[in-house]
């Protein structure tokens, strides 16, 4: 391996990209790694990590409400601010992204904080103009919000500027309907912004199980978030106050403080020299590999949103592993997408695993159904008219699990057990046989009727 400067060179360091560099050096490859921005990618910086300290911040306000049912004296004028939760996620995100250096430099990766670009199958130039070779080459570079092209599409942002917004906007629109657009109206409308939330389609989520998500849209329109479907965004004008009109088909304009795009991400494979080095592109203009993860150019390899497969973080971490493994460890290992849990982190959340009701009566034909549908003590005891609903779907004749879906408080933390059920193939026989744990709502799922 000595005929090149590095064993491998990753480009981008966020999720995937570190999984795969720090594994390929404990097998002992030489590893270097460019990273344009700042080391831990959309997941630490910019995604599930701040985001999610967003949601717990934002949750109190409805904490803060049902405790009073509880016995606690929370004052009336109970106040929220939003630079101290936001100085506070930044130190929290600054000290991740340290501790993914450290990871690396103790793994003896070298770290070139520099964009890096393929001049050819094997070589890369960096920004500064310095030259590399590599035996391997692995893009990570995930993906970006994708923005519609509409007039003022300018005068929007992003979740990528959501977090660095100097107040919460007193009234904000967001465009989309899938996870980002349904976490963010849940954070933004617990912060007292008031919400509307815009989509192009008819429904919300689409690809989650129907009742599932017509329970949070149930729940999201009584808490007071507005929804406007078959909406096609026309444009954006700003006004003499600052405030932004909207246009969109079928329903009048409207006036907000600030819009949001969520409306999908894309691969981030511009710019990269991929033409150069001859890597393939799908028609959605991602980095087209097979399931080793290998590009059309056998010494490049890309995992993680890049790729456009399940845009997921922990997709990605297994595909970094699995590149690495299989490459340097001589360990080949392929991932595994089937049953992938997801969650989207809503008021209340929403999770799932496994094919949801319509998809398993399309693949299999007769399916069972169990559902619990029930109000969680606490939402009882706080006067809160939440319901959360589980559903375990199984096939009509071996009573397998296929999928298992729910929306109620804590969803994506009960989900993760069960998916290992699901995962493993087990009946619903094998809920019914397990005590339940009393009281809690996850034994909701081994009581299902
Ligand atoms: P999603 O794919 O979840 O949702 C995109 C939404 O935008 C849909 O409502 C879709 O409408 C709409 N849309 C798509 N393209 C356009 C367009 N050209 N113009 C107008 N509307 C459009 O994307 P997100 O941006 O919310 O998130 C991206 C990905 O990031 C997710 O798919 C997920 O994989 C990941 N993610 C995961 C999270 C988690 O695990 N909790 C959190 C955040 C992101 P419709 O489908 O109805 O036609």
């Amino acid at each position: 391996m000595t005929d090149y400067d590095y064993d491998l060179f990753v480009i981008g360091i966020g999720s995937g990209g570190t999984r795969a560099a720090r594994v390929a050096a404990a097998h002992g490859a030489r590893v270097a790694a460019a990273e344009e921005y700042r080391v831990g990618g959309t997941c630490v910086i910019r995604g599930c990590v701040p985001k999610k300290l967003l949601v717990y911040g934002a949750h109190f306000a409805e904490d803060l409400m049902d405790a009073r049912r509880f016995g606690w004296d929370v004052p009336a004028d109970c106040k929220f601010d939003w630079k101290t939760l936001t100085g506070n996620v930044f130190e929290e995100v600054d000290r991740i992204s340290k501790a993914y250096n450290t990871t690396l430099d103790s793994h003896k990766v070298e770290v070139i904080n520099e964009r890096a670009e393929l001049t050819g199958p094997n070589s890369i130039r960096l920004a500064s103009g310095r030259e590399v070779t590599s035996k391997y080459i692995l893009i990570a570079t995930g993906a970006r919000p994708h923005i519609p092209t509409c007039p003022g599409h300018e005068f929007g942002i992003t979740s990528n500027e959501a977090f660095h917004l100097e107040s919460v906007p007193k009234r904000i629109l967001i465009a989309g309907a899938g996870y980002i657009a349904n976490e963010f109206a849940g954070i933004f409308h617990e912060f007292g912004a008031k919400v509307t939330l815009i989509n192009r389609s008819d429904q919300i989520l689409r690809g989650y199980d129907e009742q599932i998500r017509d329970r949070l849209l149930q729940i999201s329109m009584m808490k007071g978030i507005d929804f406007r479907f078959n909406a096609k965004f026309e444009g954006i004008e700003k006004q003499a106050d600052g405030s932004l009109k909207v246009s969109m088909s079928n329903h009048a304009p409207i006036e907000v403080d600030c819009v949001m795009f969520a409306t999908g991400r894309v691969p981030n494979t511009e710019n990269l020299g991929l033409d150069a080095a001859g890597v393939e592109l799908t028609e959605k203009g991602a980095i087209r590999v097979d399931e080793d993860n290998r590009s059309s150019v056998p010494s490049i390899f890309a995992v993680g949103d890049v790729t456009d497969r399940i845009q997921l973080t922990p997709v990605a971490i297994r595909e970094g592993q699995a590149f690495a493994d299989t490459i340097f460890g001589n360990k080949p290992t392929r991932v595994d997408y089937h049953c992938v849990p997801a969650a989207v982190f809503s008021h209340p959340q929403m999770a799932g695993v496994g094919l949801t009701e319509s998809q398993a009566k399309q693949k299999y034909g007769s399916v069972k159904v169990y559902v619990s549908d029930f109000r969680p003590m606490k939402n009882v005891l706080a006067g809160r008219n939440e319901r959360a609903l589980y559903k375990m779907i199984c096939d009509g004749e071996t009573n397998k699990i296929l999928g298992i879906h729910m929306i109620g408080p804590e969803a994506a933390e009960i989900l993760q057990a069960a998916a290992v059920a699901v995962k493993a193939g087990l009946t619903k026989d094998a809920f019914d046989q397990t005590v339940a744990l009393h009281p809690t709502m996850a034994e909701e799922l081994v009581l299902m009727k």
